[in-house]
């Protein structure tokens, strides 16, 4: 059956992945949340991409954000199924940093939310068997 064999093959295909992924992620390791700052334009992006969003120049460096944002929207997830990773209930945050691009971040503790419109710290922290995640504490804002 054809979506036999295209299921086959996206199994086998691999290849390496992006340098701006591995720096991501190593950055994540480190503590640090990086951007993509254009060396055309100086716009930052995320998440990482081949060529800046604004002006399509292939250049760019990877830095780290300052952290400081602006709540966009905020809610706690209490149901998921099938399995939920990580135990609910937990909260979720998106928000926009000073610098411009949007973070989806874990509120801290565990089940709370956060008001939109409130400017907290984007930190990185290890979470979920994972060595970095962004998170929002909320009860440091
Ligand atoms: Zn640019």
């Amino acid at each position: 059956m054809m979506t036999d064999k295209y299921a086959e093959d996206a199994d086998t295909i691999q290849r390496p992945p992006e340098p701006w992924y591995v720096d991501h992620l190593a950055g994540l390791a480190r503590g640090e949340f990086l951007l993509q700052r254009c060396d055309a334009c100086g716009r930052h992006s995320y998440p990482p991409s081949v060529r800046c969003p604004e002006c399509f120049a292939p250049g760019k460096e990877m830095v780290p954000a300052s952290g400081a944002a602006t709540v966009i929207g905020s809610t706690v997830v209490r149901s998921v199924v099938p399995t939920t990773v990580p135990p609910l209930p937990f909260g979720m945050c998106l928000v926009r940093l000073d610098e411009g691009p949007q973070v989806l971040a874990r509120c801290l503790p565990a089940g709370h939310s956060v008001q939109p419109g409130s400017k907290v710290q984007l930190r990185v922290e290890p979470l979920d068997g994972l060595p970095g995640l962004p998170v929002v504490r909320v009860d440091e804002n």
